[in-house]
């Protein structure tokens, strides 16, 4: 059975960009303003991401990494966004199953912090620990959680990685889009022994601001966060929003640059993507293409993410409202910054 665990936990963490972009979602969700990611190895030795959010109070440790296991299904509404992002509460179960997770947590009443070690979705001693339990310790409030070894225990899995340089590349990409969606969390990335947290150098840094083009200047360099547009568009009978900030169309980049967000994930939602390529195409030379950071809000139950979790496919119901409005958006910050 741990077997089959493990195969099925490879299957929704493929690599350490996609555990740290579900413990990066799990620190927004816990309101955290200060997100600190540590990688050795690209992350397959090492990642450690720590947070100021709200924390996981003692008692709620023994059930982090057990499958289902989730404290953000507490009303109707949240049951349908069951349905939108496919599966809850199996992020850090799945980790569990494929790397050793260490938990060190703090909440605002409690008297200390608490550390907890799980392997295979259960508490288990610390290396050469005696006691499964939590254990006292000092932190202040929020949320630090340590992925040691991942993939060793999935000899395929692990096979599969491309070179560390490679898996950390991968990770700056997500934490990056992320930084943009969230332009008031701060966030740095940096590998292991690069100097203390706050202090050393990190190869990504965003310092929290509620200024999109802040976290853009940071993550993509002040070329572009000159040149950015940014427009808004709704459609009140489908319960549509979009936002959208977007290069101007004297900016080309050789690779695609649109980023979706729905509902505050990130997603590849390709249809969306291309009425925005599409925006731009008599601007752009062959090739080129344009930046946009676009975000979507849907009702939940009109949002599905396909069968596969980790591929963040996602389907919606009003697809052609949604195009309509991201047109909208596209020629609306392309039209006021030529007229
Ligand atoms: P989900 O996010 O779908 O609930 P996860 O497996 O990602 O499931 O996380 C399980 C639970 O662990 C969450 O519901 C939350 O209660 C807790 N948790 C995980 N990470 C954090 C964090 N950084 N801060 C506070 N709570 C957390
Ligand atoms: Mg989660």
């Amino acid at each position: 059975e741990l077997t089959i665990n493990r195969i099925a936990a490879g299957e929704v963490i493929h690599r350490p960009a996609s555990a740290i972009k579900e413990m990066l979602e799990n620190s927004i969700d816990a309101g955290a303003t200060f997100v600190t990611i540590t990688l050795a190895a690209g992350g397959l030795k090492l990642l450690e991401i720590a947070d100021n959010g709200h924390g996981i109070r003692c008692e709620d440790l023994p059930l982090v990494c057990e499958r289902f296991a989730t404290s953000k299904l507490t009303a109707y509404a949240d049951l349908q966004s069951i349905a939108t992002f496919g599966f809850r509460g199996e992020a850090l179960a799945s980790i569990s199953h494929v790397a050793r997770v260490t938990v060190t947590t703090a909440t605002a009443g409690a008297q200390c912090a608490f550390r907890a070690t799980y392997a295979d979705g259960k508490l288990v001693p610390e290396p050469g620990g005696s006691s499964a339990a939590p254990r006292a310790c000092a932190r202040t409030v929020g949320t630090t959680i340590t992925v040691e070894d991942l993939f060793a225990n999935t000899p395929t899995r692990r096979r599969a990685m491309r070179s560390a340089s490679d898996e950390y590349a991968r990770v700056l990409d997500v934490v990056g889009k992320y930084a943009l969606a969230y332009p008031h969390v701060a966030m740095a990335v940096r590998k292991a022994g690069s100097g203390a947290a706050g202090a050393g150098h990190a190869d990504l840094t965003t310092r929290g601001s509620v200024d999109a083009r802040a976290a853009v200047r940071a993550v993509h360099g002040g070329a572009l966060a000159q040149k950015l547009l940014a427009a808004e568009s709704s459609d009140e009978a489908y319960g549509l929003r979009v936002s959208l900030l977007c290069s101007d169309a004297n900016w080309a980049a050789k690779r695609p640059s649109v980023v979706v967000f729905v509902n505050g994930r990130l997603v590849e939602c390709a249809p969306l993507a291309a009425a925005i390529e599409r925006e731009y195409s008599p601007f752009l030379p062959r090739g080129a293409h344009p930046f946009a950071l676009l975000q979507l809000s849907a009702p939940a139950a009109r949002v599905d993410v396909n069968v596969h979790p980790t591929k963040a496919d996602v389907l919606l119901a009003d697809e052609g409202e949604a195009i309509a409005l991201v047109q909208n958006a596209a020629r609306a910050a392309l039209g006021d910054a030529n007229s």
